[in-house]
């Protein structure tokens, strides 16, 4: 069986989510066995898992589950996969899989890839590829341990709707105290997350300070995109940490992805190289960033953006 733990945030399913399960469908198709979703603390629409794929969502209740704690999840889900034998966990490749991922496969001593792209291939053993080196080489990984992990890169498929709502059943599991307290949780309401994000619009340091962002933010409500950034200008406090892409920061996978006044440090290409088209504005027609970009515009950023946006509000 593959197992797929599905994240929520207020109880909500996050695209992310069905993504998984998408995964997880597929997965369990090249195996010959189901696909089960697994729900943790308040879940309004986990019924809805089963539109893509999954049989049914086994759900542990517990409201305790609504904080989020890597430690105390990762125990349920490794109790949950032991009780119904699951032979293949899904995760998100999100920052809430990360914190998962780690320790699910050392208490199921399970094989892990995370980040993957593709549908495991079963025909002479689990293989399951990646891309690597910021996308310029596909790795493929064979996994021999009886228990696999695979977390799924964000955008790398498309939520198919393939089945019924499912049923849900209660997964019986003790859920351990949390050592974590959390004092207070700020949102940023409104905008689609980086992981989730099919449109994003990029800016590094060439936008000299951060009283020029206007011009950024413009563009990307214009697009209806997030806007992220490069290290250096979260390490100066231009922009909040959470916007950083690349290596050290969120990897993402848009359908857009537009640089501007970014160099494209091999660092920060580690994080965006595969996104599905790159557009890059610099007026350095050498920064290495045009090597990767789809379409590149060589220019003053001061200039061209503004234009830009005038010309998406005509469109
Ligand atoms: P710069 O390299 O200074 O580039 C600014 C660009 O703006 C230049 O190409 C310039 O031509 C252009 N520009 C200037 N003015 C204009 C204008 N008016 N119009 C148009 N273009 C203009 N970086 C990350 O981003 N993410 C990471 O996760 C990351 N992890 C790292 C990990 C390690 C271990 C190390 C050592 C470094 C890491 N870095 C990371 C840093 C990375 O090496 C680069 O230093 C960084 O990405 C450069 O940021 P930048 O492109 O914004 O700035």
């Amino acid at each position: 069986m593959v197992l797929v733990f599905a994240e929520s945030q207020k109880g909500n399913f996050k695209k992310t989510a069905f993504e998984a399960v998408t995964y997880g469908y597929k997965t369990a198709q090249a195996l010959g066995t189901e696909c089960v979703a697994l729900a943790l603390g308040s879940a309004n629409n986990a019924a809805d898992l089963g539109l893509y794929g999954a049989s049914k969502v086994l759900h542990v209740a517990d409201a305790a589950l609504d904080q989020f704690d890597g430690q105390v999840y990762a125990k349920v889900i490794a109790e949950v996969s032991q009780q119904v034998g699951a032979k293949v966990i899904v995760l998100s490749h999100t920052s809430t899989g990360k914190a998962i991922h780690g320790r699910l496969a050392a208490r199921l001593d399970a094989g892990s890839v995370a980040g993957v792209n593709s549908i495991p291939t079963v025909d002479g053993g689990f293989k399951v590829k990646k891309g690597v080196f910021s996308g310029k080489a596909i790795a493929e990984y064979a996994i021999n341990s009886e228990v696999k992990i695979l977390s799924v890169m964000g955008n790398s498929l498309q939520p198919a709707i393939v089945g019924s709502p499912a049923a849900i059943e209660a997964a019986n599991v003790t859920v351990p105290a949390s050592r974590v307290k959390v004092k207070s949780v700020s949102r940023i309401e409104g905008i689609v997350p980086l992981p989730e994000a099919e449109l994003v619009v990029s800016a590094g340091r060439g936008m000299k300070g951060p009283e020029n962002w206007g011009i950024v933010e413009d563009l990307a409500n214009t697009l209806g995109a997030t806007t992220a950034c490069s290290r250096p200008v979260a390490d100066v406090h231009w922009r909040p940490h959470h916007e950083h892409v690349g290596q050290t920061g969120i990897a993402i996978r848009p359908n857009l992805y537009i640089a501007i006044g970014i160099s494209g440090a091999i660092q920060h290409l580690a994080g965006v190289n595969n996104s599905k088209t790159i557009v890059v504005i610099n007026k350095d027609p050498e920064a290495p960033f045009f090597k990767a970009a789809d379409y590149g515009v060589v220019g003053d950023l001061f200039e061209v953006v503004p234009q830009l946006t005038e010309a998406v509000k005509k469109f």
